[in-house]
């Protein structure tokens, strides 16, 4: 069985996940920040696609140490499985997430990928090879399933959130909308991507909660399944 997939992101007013440079900005404070801390803390896995380790370099540790004690306490490793979604193997063994915390990494690739870049990354990760030139995102996540992977947190880009709701794998989404204006319409969004063409092709949402965080608001949504 795949595993439940939730996606959370900070995003501008008006849509946009950073700035046209994709370069990262302040979107939220540290109360939604700790909100975000908790359902990474929550989760068994968190992912991210290579646009955002390129453009981040983000590490996706569980940052309060609460929230990893209460992971080792309930028997789970001290933070979340680090997935990446990189066909090419274009992650740089330097990156953040090999160098800080501990725990299982996992580097999804596609059969695109050069085998000896691949067996410097099987010293770091767990390589998984699925699909021939993007990654195959629904073999991928019954991949994670047989794992034993039940929950994971997609923390972006907009390009592989658009890969993964077109492919129907999204099951919650908490959007956190902060109080500025970002701009440009080459700048990331929610779920970039081609877009669909027509509505039976749109993915609605439930809406299951607005709640007002600091000086934004946060919106969660369930995934309505096409029947
Ligand atoms: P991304 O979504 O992180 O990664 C996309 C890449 O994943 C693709 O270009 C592709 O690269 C790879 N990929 C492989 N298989 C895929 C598939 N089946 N479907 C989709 N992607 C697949 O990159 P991004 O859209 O450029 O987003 C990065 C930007 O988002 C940065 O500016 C970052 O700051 C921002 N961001 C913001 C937030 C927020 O909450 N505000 C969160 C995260 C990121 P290959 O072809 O090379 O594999």
């Amino acid at each position: 069985m795949r595993p439940h997939i939730i996606v959370n992101v900070a995003m501008s007013a008006d849509g946009k996940l950073s700035t046209r440079e994709r370069r990262q900005v302040k979107i939220s404070g540290i109360q939604d920040f700790n909100r975000v801390d908790r359902l990474k803390a929550g989760s068994d896995a968190v992912m991210v696609g290579i646009g955002t380790v390129l453009a981040d370099d983000p590490s996706l540790t569980v940052k309060a140490e609460e929230c990893r004690n209460n992971r080792i306490k309930r028997g789970a490793d001290e933070h979340p499985i680090r997935i990446v979604v990189d066909s090419r193997a274009r992650i740089s063994p330097d990156a953040a997430i090999f160098r800080k915390g501990t725990g299982k990494r996992v580097i999804a690739v596609s059969r695109k990928a050069d085998p000896k870049k691949l067996e410097h990354l099987k010293k770091l990760a767990t390589v998984i090879i699925a699909g021939d030139e993007e990654v195959d995102l629904p073999q991928l996540m019954e991949e994670l399933g047989t794992m034993g992977i039940q929950r994971i947190m997609v923390e972006g880009g907009g390009t592989l959130i658009a890969g993964l709701i077109a492919a129907d794998l999204v099951d919650e989404i908490y959007s956190y909308i902060g109080n500025i204006i970002i701009g440009g319409k080459d700048a990331p969004t929610l779920t970039d991507g081609e877009g669909f063409l027509h509505e039976s092709q749109f993915c609605r949402l439930t809406l299951l909660e607005a709640r007002k965080i600091e000086t934004g608001m946060l919106l969660h949504w369930s995934v309505d399944h096409p029947q």
